[in-house]
């Protein structure tokens, strides 16, 4: 589950596709969406506290935590994705008492351009993490075709500062022309030559998107069956990227189709109503995707090691299930850095975290 607690940030990068706006959740809408839902619960969840940037709510999250206790429900786990920006040594003690996953947004060498006056805040706020909290955190950093000179190096400076757990995002929203992706190649080249290294040394791979997943399977998104999100505006969805997707426009067919309505309308839908909007996510799956190229997924030779988020590809193509020609050859690149590895392809990384897929 995903509590998108409010569409304020005090960051404006330039990759990110959230739309700005004033809304907050309240606690009462909260505890409304959690309580209905917990009777329907599976044994072990996962929820995550996203924005905008949630440190501007920190009363929700404490709120939030809270009740959760007070139920004493043991089967739950807490994620945050943060800026870092306004992370203070208080909220990380809470973070560790309270067991979360966080995940640390933060670009390395690139993060100058994403925002340069927020940058000694950034990089103090991820120093006191390594020191007080190291078990809890993922860094997680993203490069646009722009950037992506600066992905090896950046990793490698991070790794050097003893972070136990890196992983790289692509924006896929923008085209990867022939230079970028050999500049990508490259840079994935010479990392993965790094990790191997780190492996060789300690044991430990610090890249999360070179980690071995062992399995080769059809990607299906899980939104709207095995995921809910909760946005500021009072609206649930499959997923939080839908609401990026449709959440604005109303009036686009899709938009009844993925939208399980405002939080009342959502509490108080007939079961046959919501089953029809999940059924709908349902048919989100890998091998029904088209890519640009008119290539059925089903058909592709890399199905099984390819997972590309639907919402993501169409806020690119502006179609659900229709692929950006570019992502398809940066999925063969990415592939191909694992197998230097010995690894197998990495899955959508929101299994465990509510961030956003931009395409690993
Ligand atoms: S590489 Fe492209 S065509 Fe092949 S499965 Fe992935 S998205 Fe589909
Ligand atoms: S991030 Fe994308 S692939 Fe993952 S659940 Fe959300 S919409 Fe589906």
């Amino acid at each position: 589950m995903t509590l998108s607690l409010s569409d304020k940030c005090n960051f404006s990068c330039s990759y990110c596709p959230q739309r700005k706006g004033k809304n907050s959740l309240r606690f009462e809408d909260i505890r409304g969406f959690l309580d209905f839902l917990r009777p329907r619960l599976a044994e072990e969840v996962w929820l995550g506290f996203y924005g905008g940037e949630p440190l501007l709510e920190w009363p929700l999250i404490e709120e939030t935590v809270a009740h959760l206790q007070k139920r004493s429900r043991t089967g739950i786990h807490f994620t945050l994705t943060t800026n870092g920006s306004l992370l203070k040594g208080e909220h990380i003690q809470f973070f560790k008492e309270n067991r979360f996953e966080l995940v640390f947004s933060y670009d390395g060498l690139a993060q100058e351009s994403r925002d340069p006056l927020s940058v000694p805040a950034v990089e103090a706020a991820l120093k006191n993490l390594r020191k007080l909290y190291p078990e809890g955190y993922v860094v997680n950093s993203v490069f646009t075709p722009e950037t992506v000179p600066l992905l090896a190096a950046s990793l490698e400076e991070l790794l050097h500062q003893g972070h136990p757990r890196l992983q790289y995002a692509l924006d896929m929203s923008v085209p990867w022309e022939k230079p970028d992706r050999i500049v990508l190649e490259r840079q994935l080249r010479r990392l993965a030559a790094t990790c191997a290294h780190h492996r060789r040394k300690t044991g430990e791979m610090p890249l999360e998107n070179f980690r071995e997943i062992g399995k080769k399977g059809i990607f299906a998104c899980f939104a709207g069956r095995d995921r809910l999100a909760l946005l500021p505006d009072r609206t649930v969805w499959g997923c939080e990227m839908f609401h990026t997707l449709l959440g604005h426009d109303p009036q686009r067919p899709d938009y009844a189709k993925y939208c399980f309505g405002r939080l009342s309308d959502f509490t108080s839908m007939p079961a046959k109503e919501s089953a029809a909007i999940a059924a709908s996510y349902g048919e989100l799956r890998q091998d029904y995707f088209f890519s640009a190229d008119k290539v059925l997924c089903g058909l592709c030779p890399d199905l099984e090691r390819c997972a590309v988020c639907p919402a993501a590809a169409a806020l690119a193509t502006g179609t659900l299930a229709l692929i950006p020609s570019w992502t398809c050859r940066v999925k063969k690149i990415t592939r191909a850095a694992l197998d230097r590895l010995g690894g197998t392809a990495a899955r959508c990384r929101s299994r465990r975290s509510p961030r956003p897929a931009k395409d690993s």
